[in-house]
């Protein structure tokens, strides 16, 4: 009943007040998943003995591993350890590698090591323990009726480093008999409930062990394929079988077979085919080229990009007529069109692509305008200029409206603009 079974528990007081928002259960619970450990529960509770307790004695008869972050800190609002060191029997002792490990960390720092930061090499006798290369509080495992229980400090970079090194590549060679594969296929501009309709018999053909998830995000659904068998090579083709089919019925809508970010996308095809982009950004004043230089190696094919916020730098820095701004509105597909137009013909590059829309209300337009935007791409034989309406708060329609501009572009590129 245990077995291939997580539970975690988030400790800290500001997970609960909504001050940290819990990252580290959703990235350990991923990580869990890659190694055919499913996380059945997840909780969070406050640096309180009795809860923390409580949590403890719920888990341990319901998984073979439960992980634990948050509260070995240094400071008395960290009450994980001294509370782990009683529930699990044994007093505190000095471990030697873990006080050579924090004063050489303090030692580089330049900072006397107080009695507090030599009071982290402390550890629970009943404990193994997983030194922490990143840090001063070092990982600590236990065990108790079969379960094993590892707790770990809060800080993300550190909890990983202390997955990765210690925990994660014990767990996949155990678990190294079982595969779990997993597949996409991601889709933009169809809601999930018409896909559903759309797959609806090839999704009824999936064997128990394939299991199909949809993960929509603003206009982009994500279908995830999830296999778990013992025989990888022919999960592989199974699960490669089924994700052709959806992917051939799907045509129209997919943009890609890969779980990657757009910009990612982006990037590999301009690669790919040894093009550059430059963009005319008003609107999203500059967050499309943000995230594209999110990546290393943009500048590969990523010439520039102009902020054309206001109409005066719409004319004088691309050269668009006053008289079109006037006549059309700023937000138009004229505009749209002549702003990928220049700027592609401006930093001489392959694409342009031009973005202008009213992402909020404002006295300029008319509220049934508000989450307009026009998006155009440019390409020396064939420019396309496609309208949305986004009807999110200001900073959401920036968001989309950017992943909008990188799904054009991909259409563009792969020639399947609708
Ligand atoms: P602690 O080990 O409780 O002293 O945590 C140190 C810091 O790690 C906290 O101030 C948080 O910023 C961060 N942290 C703790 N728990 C989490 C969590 N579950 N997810 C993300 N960050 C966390
Ligand atoms: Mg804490």
């Amino acid at each position: 009943m245990k077995q291939n079974k997580a539970i975690i528990i988030t400790i800290g007081d500001e997970l609960l007040m909504g001050q940290t928002i819990d990252t580290n259960s959703a990235w350990m619970a991923k990580q869990l998943q890659t190694c055919g450990i499913a996380v059945v529960k997840r909780i969070a509770v406050g640096d309180d003995p009795h809860m923390i307790r409580e949590a403890l004695d719920d888990a341990i008869p319901n998984c073979e591993l439960v992980l634990i972050t948050g509260g070995l800190g240094p400071t008395a609002d960290d009450i994980t350890k001294p509370l782990l060191c009683e529930y699990f029997g044994g007093k505190l002792v000095l471990d030697e590698t873990v006080l050579q490990m924090v004063s050489a960390i303090f030692e580089k720092r330049n900072l006397p090591l107080l009695e507090r930061n030599r009071a982290q090499a402390s550890v629970p006798d009943t404990c193994k323990v997983l030194l922490n290369q990143r840090g001063t509080a070092p990982g600590m495992q236990f065990e108790k009726e079969g379960t094993t229980i590892i707790a770990m400090p809060g800080v993300p970079y550190e909890m990983m480093g202390i997955m990765e090194d210690a925990i994660l590549p014990r767990i996949k060679q155990k678990n190294a008999h079982t595969t779990i594969l997993h597949k996409h296929i991601v889709t933009i501009g169809m809601g999930e409930s018409f896909l559903a309709d759309k797959i609806a018999d090839i999704e009824n053909e999936l064997p128990s062990h394939i299991k199909l998830a949809y993960l929509p995000h603003f206009r982009i659904v994500k279908l995830r394929l999830t296999g778990t068998s013992l025989d990888a090579a022919t999960l592989e083709m199974e699960m490669g079988k089924f994700q052709q089919q959806l992917a051939e019925r799907l045509k129209e809508v997919v943009i890609a077979l890969d779980d990657v970010p757009l910009e990612q996308l982006v990037k590999n095809i301009f690669l790919n085919q040894k093009k550059t982009l430059a963009l005319a950004e008003s609107c999203t004043g500059g967050y499309i080229g943000h995230t594209l230089t999110q990546l290393p190696g943009a500048s590969e094919y990523f010439q520039g990009g102009i902020i054309c916020y206001t109409n005066q730098v719409k004319t004088s820095v691309l050269g668009i007529p006053g008289t079109l701004l006037e006549t059309q509105g700023p937000v138009s597909e004229a505009v749209a069109l002549q702003m990928a137009i220049q700027v592609r013909q401006l930093l001489n590059s392959d694409y342009g692509l031009g973005i202008t829309g009213w992402l909020s209300p404002s006295p300029q337009q008319a509220p049934s305008e508000t989450g307009t935007v026009w998006i155009a791409v440019s390409h020396d034989v064939h420019t396309i200029a496609q309208k949305y309406h986004f009807h999110y708060d200001r900073i959401r329609n920036k968001e989309i409206a950017v992943q909008m501009a990188l799904s054009l572009l991909l259409k563009h590129i792969n020639g399947k603009e609708s």
